[in-house]
């Protein structure tokens, strides 16, 4: 058991649970819980581990996988994924979350923050609620008048409407479900819209979940439309601190980084999608070594083109080498990033991320017996970062319930998933691509 707690112990030990909770962590003795006696699931022979967190995923977009690939940035948005989105209606929003999330769980990943569309973020609830993965998730706010207007809306429209969805979602499934308040990114909202979710963000106790510093063209229009360095306008605007998750911040400099540091501001690393739209590659050690707080995420099905945290892990430890050496980024400092890191960025570091008493029961069992993770006397960091691949996972439990038994998942019928998500997915591409 990798228990990532304070002193990073790993045991041989068992793990009790009981009304969602971690109970006791050690050799247990057939001790029961209540006067009920445990359910038991034995995973001798294989690694227990927090559940792991990604913290940006679109889950709106798991449809769009393989209809966006090798476009920049601007133009994956404009000519892709904006009429994909503008396109969606509640049943396809429905099915694309099921999608996303069967394969989020099947592969490890407990917990996300989620951003959503414009519409219909109440039918991705429902899926979320549904499939069992403990989830942040918010609508999409495109309020500038450079949105296209198949998705832009009124700011007092979509400020209302983000109110009303934090008010039914926000602790719903016994608080398995938040609401996280989500503008697109800076371009895409008006600074009273900014200034007004981090307001509302602040009064529901609800973290705020965007975009930012992606490419040099964004920068770029930050500064032309604000003046400002684009970290230090959505400080400005209220989008910092520790109730903030940045994902990307690529292009930060120097005087970012001690911002981002010093306002305890989360920022999430999104290795696959940086690499695969052309952006860059994220300061991550650098951002590290300043003190920030950092995630990370696989971003959305059609910038990556999987939602395999195995993989993003791997990518995080080996794209900073090339440029600062073999010894950045190992294994054992990566793994945080998935765990405590993703904790924090969802605002539940007292509840998620390691294996702890008192903590909510996130816990996954990886079996590292194949031979592409041998031998196992190896470092076991290792054999988890750079070995391990998501189809390793054999249980995951969330919120002491199970969810994927052998490989297999138990809250939904993966082949009704698969049926669904392709009939919307051809509706989509139809509809938006004749
Ligand atoms: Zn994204």
């Amino acid at each position: 058991m990798v228990t990532m707690d304070g002193s990073r112990r790993i045991l041989d030990a068992d793990v009790l649970v009981g009304d969602g909770r971690i109970k006791s962590v050690g050799r247990s003795d057939g001790r029961t819980v209540g006067r009920s006696k445990p359910a038991i699931i034995d995973c001798r022979g294989l690694v227990l581990l927090p559940g792991l967190i990604q913290a940006h995923i679109h889950l709106c977009q798991t449809l769009f996988r393989g209809l966006a690939d090798d476009l920049s940035l601007e133009n994956w948005l404009e000519k892709r994924i904006w009429p994909l989105e503008a396109a969606h209606t509640e049943d396809s929003i429905h099915a694309s979350a099921m999608l996303g999330a069967a394969e989020l769980l099947l592969g490890g990943t407990t917990a996300v923050l989620d951003m959503e569309t414009v519409r219909h973020t109440g039918a991705a609830f429902a899926a979320l609620e549904e499939i069992g993965i403990r989830a942040t998730a918010g609508k999409c706010l495109m309020d500038a008048e450079s949105n296209p207007a198949s998705l832009r809306e009124a700011t007092d429209t979509a400020l209302r409407e983000s109110a009303d969805l934090c008010a039914r979602w926000h602790g719903a499934a016994d608080g398995r479900l938040r609401y996280c308040f989500a503008p697109r990114f800076a371009p895409s909202c008006t600074g009273p819209l900014l200034r007004a979710v981090s307001d509302l963000a602040a009064r529901a106790g609800a973290m705020i979940h965007t975009h930012a510093a992606e490419t040099v063209l964004e920068l770029d229009t930050v500064k032309r439309e604000t003046g400002h360095d684009e970290i230090a306008y959505l400080d400005s605007v209220g989008i910092s601190g520790p109730r903030a998750a940045l994902a990307h911040c690529v292009w930060v400099d120097k005087d970012g980084i001690a911002r981002l540091a010093q306002q305890h501001t989360n920022v999430v690393h999104c290795p696959s999608s940086n690499l695969k739209l052309g952006s860059g590659v994220a300061p991550i050690p650098e951002l590290l070594a300043a003190g920030c707080r950092v995630g990370i995420g696989a971003d959305g099905a059609p910038c990556n083109n999987r939602l395999d945290v195995f993989a993003e892990m791997r990518l995080a430890a080996l794209v900073q080498k090339p440029r600062l050496g073999p010894e950045t980024m190992p294994a054992a400092q990566v793994l945080e990033l998935a765990t405590l890191g993703g904790a924090r960025a969802l605002g539940l570091e007292a509840d998620i991320g390691s294996i702890e008493i008192g903590k909510r029961a996130d816990l996954i069992a990886l079996d590292l017996s194949g031979v592409h993770a041998q031998p196992e006397a190896a470092d076991l960091m290792s054999r988890i970062v750079y070995s391990a691949r998501a189809a390793d996972v054999r249980h995951v439990i969330v919120d002491g319930r199970v969810v994927v038994r052998d490989g297999d998942l138990k809250t939904a019928d993966v082949r009704r998933i698969r049926t669904t998500a392709n009939a919307q997915a051809k509706r989509l591409a139809a509809s938006c691509f004749h």
